[in-house]
């Protein structure tokens, strides 16, 4: 396992305790802790340099707008993009979704058009397609998964047909932790002329990842999920498809000109960004992907993909449990939701709670999923870069506290 086991010195909220124990952060899925780096670009923003950004002439708006156009830039090359004004910086992936749903389906569906989804996506990529098919008599379909978690592409030339014009799917799962068929289903998108969209929430923080080689024309992802500050996001899209899109947000910032009756658009990234901006939270994003940048998303990748490894192995041990998600590591990243004989799982995240242990239960956002689970709820245990073996074995060791604690035997 690449060890990095170092890092743990970067982020200070891993040294306190939780209910006088070890706090041990599993649920990085939720929201990623902050290294040190991040807190204190923050910090030095607001202390030196905070003015409003792109109008001002003097000193420290043109260093305050140099900052957001710095982050700017470095999110847009971390991803792969060669050309940062197609990074649109927004407040998360939820945000970048509706800004494509209205922005884009909006103006380019009509009556008997498909939208075409998957059965493992977050609630945020169902939602803004529902409401848009609502608005312009678009119809959904889905490609559901399979017995291994994962997307089915069994019938993917009749699902994707020749009245697709949006598919929208995951990158990876946050309750399954399977990773989504992009390259496949991009394909399948392209052959009829659809556009695909990637939620990509859970993708952009734990591995490396290119656009300009994944073929999409929309990827939308949260800047607190990968050591950033909440409020903080992307939505990276084709230079095409961003002029064609519409913004969905007015005001300030995102005008050309602005008449009595008819206004026009500044050039993109700008005219959908409408107001004044998160310009201390795009700061602390651009620390995030220099400190992600300095350890390496391969590193990031390859630790994680130990620590499932692990994981499972010892999850797999615990009696009566039982894990939602693929059992080829090769498939999945750091995402393990699993069940514990009949007990709730919220009584279960209680319980390690109790050890210092942090997991979330519920239905994660995704009930389509959970339905096809056969479960209302689970919980769920998911890594970061800091977290370590002895994470995992301090969640074990809680589990088999909460066993007894229920009387299972
Ligand atoms: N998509 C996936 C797969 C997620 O895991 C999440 C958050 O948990 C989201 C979308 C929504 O992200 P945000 O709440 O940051 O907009």
């Amino acid at each position: 396992m690449a060890d990095l086991r170092h890092l743990r010195q970067d982020f200070p909220i891993l040294d306190r305790t939780v209910n006088g124990k070890r706090l041990v952060y599993l649920d990085s899925a939720a929201t990623t802790q902050k290294p040190r780096s991040v807190i204190e670009a923050i910090d030095h923003y607001y202390r030196t340099s905070n003015a409003n950004v792109h109008r001002g002439a003097y000193t420290l708006s043109v260093e305050a707008t140099e900052a957001y156009e710095n982050a700017r830039a470095k999110v847009a090359d971390f991803i792969g993009a060669t050309d940062s004004d197609e990074l649109v910086f927004t407040r998360g992936t939820t945000t970048g979704i509706n800004f494509v749903a209205y922005g884009w389906g909006l103006n380019h569906l009509t009556e008997g058009d498909r939208i075409v989804l998957t059965g493992m996506e977050h609630h945020s990529n169902i939602v803004p397609w529902q409401l848009v098919a609502r608005h312009t008599g678009a119809e959904l379909a889905y490609l559901p998964i399979n017995e291994d978690y994962e997307v089915s592409l069994d019938d993917l030339d009749t699902v994707v047909n020749s009245r697709t014009k949006i598919v929208a799917l995951s990158g990876m799962s946050n309750v399954t932790g399977a990773f989504g068929p992009v390259a496949a289903v991009s394909a399948a998108a392209r052959s009829v002329g659809a556009i695909t969209v990637v939620d990509a929430a859970q993708a952009v923080p734990h591995a490396p990842l290119d656009v300009a080689l994944l073929g999409v024309d929309f990827l939308a992802f949260s800047g607190h999920k990968m050591l950033g500050p909440t409020g903080t996001g992307g939505l990276w899209g084709r230079r095409d498809r961003l002029e064609e899109m519409e913004p969905t947000e007015g005001g300030g910032e995102m005008i050309s000109d602005v008449g009595l009756y008819e206004s026009t658009w500044a050039p993109i990234p700008h005219k959908f960004e409408a107001g004044t901006p998160n310009i201390a939270g795009a700061v602390g994003l651009g620390a995030a992907v220099d400190y992600l940048s300095k350890v390496g998303m391969s590193e990031v990748r390859s630790h994680e993909r130990a620590l499932t490894k692990y994981g499972i192995e010892q999850l797999s041990a615990v009696p009566h449990l039982t894990i939602h998600g693929p059992a080829d590591l090769d498939n999945r990243g750091g995402v393990i939701s699993f069940q514990l004989a009949d007990v709730h799982p919220h009584d279960i995240a209680t319980i390690l709670d109790q050890e210092g242990v942090a997991v979330r239960a519920g239905h994660h956002c995704a009930k389509p999923l959970m339905r096809s689970l056969g479960v209302p709820a689970t919980a769920r245990a998911s890594f970061y870069l800091y977290n370590t073996p002895e994470d995992v074995d301090a969640l074990v060791a809680a589990l088999h506290h909460a066993l007894e604690l229920f009387g299972v035997s």
